[in-house]
């Protein structure tokens, strides 16, 4: 604890209390002695786990939560009792096991990254999240449901509000804390990206890091502009070839998601396309569907059951295993794309 002039030692304690005594107050951390806590208040420390100001649940268990930040802001995390289907590590167990719970975490409040399906977008970039407040919301649900990390098996998604390779440093650090201070594997972490070129490349050289999930959503660059403007600095070839540079353990596939949006990207022509590109990748790969989640003011519409099993059937024809994420909480505004701190509820037809 270099500031305070106290032994490193003391680092552990606080750690320790924090990450795993789930402790919500210095004063409480009797680990350290009285003296030092006094000193870190007068400092000006602000040392506790971020607090739940609301919650939603949804009719399928999934639970919507705002956690508040310290300058008054709030950031979304999502509970899913049972998983989505999609966070698996091969999908093959997906939905077998109710035991397999997922936390689905932000990086940012808010996102700059401009997805046009995408609610969060809607926010723009607010800032940045600090490591400890993107581990900090993993222990504040942990906190919540009483989740013994060990015992039970809890997959962390990065893929709630922000864009977590454009907040890498602290993003990087959060996954160190969750893997060195709680004890969740990095191969139970899936980071997904819009196709940030330059993290991708920087995530490559990481020691200790989470699987790798893509937002591909359309089959070439001009489709993908249209609702991806990202494209424009990094396009797909480019994307693909900054992929391929991340070694991969034994087994661990990359994901390609597709978010399926009604007419515009979900024709059987897109899925031979997105097949083509996948196979020509050479890579072990999976790919997730993700049928589009509405949301206020947002203009797409949703790919009706027997699209998306056409879809899925074509990318299976590419021998390339097709999985189809089970939308989680979209009665709440907890499914994919639908995370903008919204507040009301979707009236259900
Ligand atoms: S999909 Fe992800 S990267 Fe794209 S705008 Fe939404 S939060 Fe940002």
């Amino acid at each position: 604890m270099g500031q305070l002039e106290a032994p490193a030692y003391r680092a552990k304690q606080l750690a320790e209390a924090l990450y795993r005594q789930w402790e919500n107050d210095l004063d409480e951390v009797t680990t350290l002695p009285k003296t030092l806590r006094e000193m870190m208040i007068s400092r000006g420390f602000q040392v506790g786990l971020p607090r739940i100001v609301e919650s939603f649940v949804s009719i399928d268990g999934t639970e919507r939560y705002l956690i508040a930040t310290n300058d008054g802001q709030t950031v979304e995390t999502v509970w899913m009792p049972d998983g989505d289907g999609g966070e698996a590590g091969d999908g093959s167990e997906a939905g077998t096991d109710l035991r397999r719970a997922t936390i689905c975490v932000s990086s940012q409040i808010g996102c700059a990254v401009n997805c046009q399906f995408c609610l969060t977008a809607k926010l723009g970039i607010i800032r940045n999240l600090t490591a400890g407040e993107i581990a900090g919301q993993v222990v504040a649900v942990l906190k919540r449901h009483k989740v013994e990390v060990g015992k039970r098996r809890i997959n962390l998604v990065f893929m709630g509000m922000g864009e977590p390779f454009l907040n890498y440093d602290e993003f990087m650090a959060a996954v160190r804390l969750l893997v060195e201070e709680i004890g969740i594997p990095e191969s139970r972490m899936t980071v997904s990206t819009s196709g940030i070129v330059p993290g991708i490349l920087r995530f490559a050289e990481e020691k200790v890091r989470p699987k790798l999930a893509i937002s591909l959503n359309a089959p070439n660059d001009k489709a993908r502009t249209e609702i991806m403007p990202i494209t424009k600095k990094w396009d797909i070839a480019h994307l693909i070839q900054a992929v391929r540079q991340v070694p991969l353990r034994p087994k661990e596939k990359v994901t390609f998601e597709y978010v399926l949006l009604g007419g515009l990207n979900d024709r059987q022509r897109d899925a031979d396309e997105v097949g083509q590109v996948l196979r020509k990748a050479n890579l072990p790969l999976k790919v997730n569907l993700i049928v589009w989640n509405p949301g206020p003011g947002m203009h797409y519409s949703m790919s009706d059951p027997h699209t998306v099993h056409m879809f899925q059937y074509r990318i299976k024809y590419n021998n390339i295993p097709a999985y189809v994420r089970r939308p989680r909480g979209r009665d709440i505004y907890a499914a994919c794309g639908q995370l903008k701190r919204t507040t009301e509820l979707v009236q259900l037809g």
